[in-house]
């Protein structure tokens, strides 16, 4: 069940990021305030102007300009002023908001990015928190200006005559009325327009980064069907936000018409009958139209009040979400002394991916057990899906067991701190990702303070050295999306050179499916037999050759270490292993 919460609920959440910002925060009242306040005054000085001139009285007509000129001059002042705090403090909220929403995701990450696409999270990110700016640099002022002005003109017209009060106030709680009647409506407008939007997003990106295969696949129709219709549901949810966004306006600029008209009329008939003097006739007039204006600043904002709390809830909501795995008060560092040896123990595993719909997921590891210790390389082989990479993750504590547990010298790694976990274990994955950085800040990322001559030295032991020389700037080539694209060897190999820069006890290596050719394939083998010395070794095996030469061989099956011993044991003792080698999953490459 969804929490609702209320637009209420939503300011004062909002409100909280303002904290440490009070000063900028009342500046940019103040001159709001002023901003809007100057006209009403100028008005007002102009009024008693006419009136004086009609009276014949000229006395102070010369100061009367001089005044009326500092004003218009001060009114640009506030304004500017107004302008320049409300967004100086809008946008450190929003620096704020986007570093709040980017350490969620990190602490999130990556079980929560699972099944979920990163163009939805980015926009999150990226333009929910945009749109937050009009609430920090515009709603927050309106709102305040729209009350106090109304109410000191109430208060003026009150003293001028106390019928006056009586004849706007209907009109003006009418008029506020009208967003509230709309609110929900626009709320659910809002949240729809804004996932739409991320829809439309995910679509764009998976066209243009899927673009090779879209083409070569001859997927164009398909794909463009499917963006068109999500063009269009975003384009609906646009034009019925708009809608009645326009509905609002109608309604409340025709109260706000009747409202100064009422006014004006009742200030016209007291004035005939005796009951206003004619000296304030021409200003309360002016006051009855000016009286609206902050109201409908701030109603016209509140059209928009959809797309605002719509942005807030997807934010919320993100910052609400709570991380598979954390560390507990309990958690304790680990550190293994340089040489000091290190197992790795599976104990009783079971394991299922949390599910987000009532079914909950079959398990992948239901009683799996297997260790393996530094010095020697275990292989771990299965058929695809039968959770080989499920354990990789599991063992870097992406998701907790459900049942058994994961030790590293007896220590169960749920009582490790993360960081601490993640130091211990090198994974170099079946598909690199490399960063838009140089080969060498790729590099770094793995040893941050790492020397120059540390890296070549990680880049020669993984068989990198030489290929990088080639590279048009050497150790300075960008690489990455935007940058060089390296091949899948090439990338294997720096992935390897960073294994070899964060020296941990552990590695694990899933193997790449993909055929390298065989003199890539030689010079990666070599690299990793580098590597793998004097640690606790686990590959993922794809290929017979790896397999072969493993110290120890795990078959995993439905769930359970099916069989275990070196590769000449298996094919003599294990039916199941002699088909899965023998099967299209472990080519001979
Ligand atoms: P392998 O690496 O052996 O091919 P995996 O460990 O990737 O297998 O996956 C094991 C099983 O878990 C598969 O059935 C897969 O569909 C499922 N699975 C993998 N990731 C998730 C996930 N995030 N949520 C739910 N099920 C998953
Ligand atoms: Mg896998």
């Amino acid at each position: 069940m969804e929490r609702t919460i209320t637009r209420a609920g939503y300011v004062l959440r909002l409100c909280r990021y303002i904290k440490g910002m009070k000063i900028y925060l009342a500046l940019s009242v103040l001159f709001n305030l002023l901003f809007k306040l100057t006209p009403i005054v100028i008005g007002l000085v102009t009024a008693y102007l006419i009136n004086a001139a009609v009276l014949g009285d000229i006395r102070y007509l010369w100061q009367t300009f001089a005044v009326i000129c500092a004003l218009i001059v001060l009114s640009a002042i506030f304004a500017y002023l107004d302008v320049l705090v409300s967004h100086d403090m809008a946008y450190r909220i929003l620096a704020q908001l986007r570093d709040t929403a980017y350490d969620k995701i990190d602490e999130l990450a990556p079980a929560a990015m699972e099944g979920e696409h990163s163009a939805a999270l980015t926009s999150i990110v990226l333009e929910d928190v945009e749109q937050l700016e009009w609430f920090y640099a515009h709603v927050i002022g309106q709102l305040i200006v729209a009350i106090v002005i109304p109410s000191a003109a109430l208060l003026f017209l009150g003293y001028c005559s106390p019928v006056l009060p009586l004849a706007l106030i209907p009109f003006i709680v009418l008029m506020v009325a009208v967003p509230v009647f709309f609110a929900k409506k626009a709320n659910t407008q809002g949240v729809n327009v804004k996932e739409c939007y991320a829809e439309l997003n995910a679509r764009i990106v998976d066209g243009v980064q899927g673009m090779k295969d879209i083409i070569s696949f001859g997927w164009q129709d398909t794909f463009f069907a499917r963006f068109e219709k999500a063009l269009r549901a975003h384009q609906d949810a646009q034009m019925a936000y708009a809608v009645r966004s326009g509905e609002e306006s109608r309604r409340f600029l025709l109260v706000m018409g009747l409202g100064s008209l009422c006014g004006e009329l009742t200030a016209a008939i007291l004035t005939v009958t005796g009951r206003l003097d004619a000296v304030w006739l021409i200003p309360v007039f002016q006051l009855c139209g000016a009286i609206f204006g902050p109201l409908q600043d701030a109603l016209t904002m509140s059209t928009n009040y959809g797309l605002i709390f719509g942005a807030a809830k997807r934010l919320f909501h993100l910052l609400e979400r709570k991380p598979a795995v954390q560390d507990t008060p309990d958690s304790r560092e680990m550190h293994l002394k340089n040489e000091e040896p290190v197992t790795v123990a599976f104990e009783n595993v079971g394991f299922a991916y949390p599910s987000e719909s009532e079914n909950a997921c079959e398990p992948v590891l239901k009683n799996f057990s297997f260790s393996f210790s530094t010095g020697e390389t275990v292989a771990l082989v299965g058929a695809s899906g039968s959770g080989k990479t499920t354990v990789s993750r599991l063992l870097q504590r992406f998701w907790d067991v459900d049942g058994g547990s994961i030790r590293i010298n007896g220590t169960d790694i749920r009582n490790v701190k993360l960081d601490s976990l993640r130091d211990l274990i090198t994974v170099v994955p079946q598909e690199v990702y490399l960063f838009h950085l140089s080969v060498t800040e790729n590099l770094r990322l793995a040893k941050a303070d790492a020397s120059m001559e540390e890296i070549e030295e990680a880049a020669k032991a993984a068989q990198a050295d030489a290929f990088i020389h080639r590279l048009p700037k050497g150790y300075d080539t960008l690489l990455g999306e935007r940058g060089l694209r390296l091949s899948g060897g090439e990338k294997q190999r720096i992935s390897i050179a960073q294994a070899f820069l964060k020296n941990a006890p552990v590695l694990v290596l899933d193997e790449a499916s993909a055929n390298l050719d065989s003199e890539t394939e030689r010079q990666v083998n070599l690299a990793v037999n580098r590597l793998k010395k004097g640690r606790a070794t686990l590959v993922i095996a794809h290929r017979v050759s790896t397999i072969k030469s493993a110290d120890r061989i795990i078959v995993l099956h439905d769930g359970i270490a099916e069989a275990e011993g070196t590769y000449a044991e298996l094919m003599e003792q294990c039916a199941y292993f002699r088909r899965l080698v023998g099967g299209e999953d472990y080519g001979e490459a």
